[in-house]
């Protein structure tokens, strides 16, 4: 068994037929976790043999999702497509060796023997019917299938699962290359985990029934077998296999709903993993905690309310550059620019804690950027009435003479006009705010004044006294 001194060298092998899944990230941080916990290393493989349902873009888009989350590999990315000379050599060897042979049977016949088991009750099986003959049927391109020992046992110590054993006479005799020469998925894999000297494979227990065939081609390729684990689904909170049903099941899905990579990678982790009863750790912590062993052998539960709170966290707590490199990635999408208002860090050291998620931040800050002509409705009808002229008239004078535009300052100024006008601060303040964002939400008054700016400031209140006088004259 691999201890911490042992460096592990594993691999993230996706199929780009898709974006990068929450399932598929997190296999991709467990094995940077476990590699950076060994001093080992992390290696991407693009598995693209599948030519059909492989596309760049989808390639991109994995790449994409991984240098968000910040997964970087030591190594690759390697793909299988430009590695055909490697498998076609190994199943030469194989050929050679009569540990595979060439299969002639018709897609009739093979569908046959399907039926057949299944009218059997059985499990189809090829029945081994093309393993010892010697003739070359003409016009026919063949498939190659592994020779699978006939007697015997697989076993293995998953290092998630615990031991595994399957009988040989279980498995059949795999196809391993394709009648168009491309090589299947479970012979690939063993040639480039041989080529890539991986020792540690970790990847979803789905892959758990293609183990043992796939030790059986490592040994007949006269290599040694590295280590397996086996990671369990992500189920959503129904408890069903998590899929698009669920909502988000993209990386990137996540970044548009305003989550920080770090809370990605922090849920992540804790998703299938834990250490005590921890939530929050960062990302040195996951590497110098983190051990295989310990993920869990049962299936997880996706938990949005989770991943929001740990986002809220990251927002209040986290890495600022990385919380404001994402604050300007969401402004530019929301179609706002950051140089029409404040500073993105002041905005942001007002509103973090006042928001889960980006995107609901940005959407909430979107007056302090750009102006608005119509106040929301409601809100304009509840605060800006004839009774509110007087205090913003006030206000205004008040704070035109406001020498610093910073929070004390701007506080003592709405106070002092209260005061001054014998009424409350909150006769004060709601107008002020529905003047000065066209709704009812913003953050303390004082800082939404400093956000939003003297001049910006002044102008609005006029605007608001402007449509006081005239829903005044209009006898609103
Ligand atoms: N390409 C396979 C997948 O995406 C990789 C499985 C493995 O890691 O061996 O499921």
């Amino acid at each position: 068994m691999h201890s911490k001194s042992v460096p592990i060298r594993t691999r993230f092998a996706p199929s780009p037929t898709g974006f990068l899944h929450i399932g598929g990230a997190r296999t991709a941080l467990f094995c940077q976790l476990a590699a950076r916990a060994t001093g080992g290393e992390f290696v991407l493989r693009i598995e693209d043999t599948d030519r059909e349902r492989s596309t760049q873009a989808s390639v991109q888009a994995i790449l994409d999702g991984m240098a968000w989350l910040g997964l970087d590999y030591d190594e690759g990315p390697y793909y299988q497509s430009e590695r055909r000379e490697r498998y076609q050599e190994a199943v030469g060897r194989l050929l050679e060796a009569g540990l595979a042979y060439r299969c002639y049977c018709s897609r009739e016949r093979l569908e046959g023997l399907r039926e057949a088991a299944m009218a059997a009750g059985e499990k189809p099986r090829y029945d081994g019917y093309c393993r010892d003959r010697s003739d070359r049927p003409e016009g026919i391109e063949p498939v190659i299938r592994f020779r699978n020992p006939l007697s015997g046992s697989v076993a293995f110590e998953d290092r998630v699962r615990g031991r595994i054993e399957v009988e040989n006479a279980e498995l059949d005799d795999l196809v391993i290359v394709r009648a168009d020469g491309t090589p299947t998925y479970n012979f690939a894999v063993v040639v480039d985990d041989i080529d890539m000297r991986i020792n540690l494979v970790i990847r979803g227990d789905d892959h758990i029934n293609n183990t043992p065939r796939q030790i059986n081609i490592y040994r007949a390729l006269g290599a040694e077998p590295p280590e397996f684990a086996h990671v369990p689904m992500i189920l959503g909170d129904d408890g069903q296999r998590l899929s698009k049903r669920h909502g988000a099941v993209g990386v990137m899905a996540w970044r548009e709903l305003g989550y920080l990579p770090d809370a990605m990678i922090n849920y992540l982790a804790r998703l299938g993993w834990s250490y005590g009863d921890q939530e929050v750790f960062s990302r040195q912590e996951l590497i110098d905690l983190f051990r295989i062993e310990d993920v869990n052998r049962k299936a997880s539960r996706f938990d949005t309310e989770k991943l929001k709170w740990l986002n809220q966290h990251y927002l209040r707590e986290g890495d600022r550059d990385q919380a404001l490199a994402e604050l300007l990635w969401h402004m530019e999408q929301a179609g706002f620019n950051p140089a029409s208002g404040p500073e993105p860090s002041r905005l942001l050291g007002v509103q973090a804690e006042r928001f889960d998620t980006l995107t609901e931040l940005v959407e909430q800050s979107r007056s302090f950027y750009q102006d608005f002509d119509d106040f929301e409705p409601g809100a304009a009808k509840k605060h800006l009435r004839p009774v509110a002229a007087a205090a913003l008239t006030g206000l205004a004078e008040r704070l035109a003479e406001v020498d610093e535009w910073e929070p004390d300052a701007l506080q003592r100024a709405i106070q002092e006009t209260a005061d001054a006008l014998g009424i409350g601060f909150g006769k004060i303040g709601m107008p002020l705010r529905v003047a000065l964002t066209g709704h009812g939400q913003s953050p303390a008054i004082n800082q939404t004044l400093w956000l939003v700016g003297r001049e910006r400031s002044l102008a609005r209140i006029e605007h608001a006294l402007d449509w006081i006088a005239a829903r005044t004259a209009a006898g609103a």
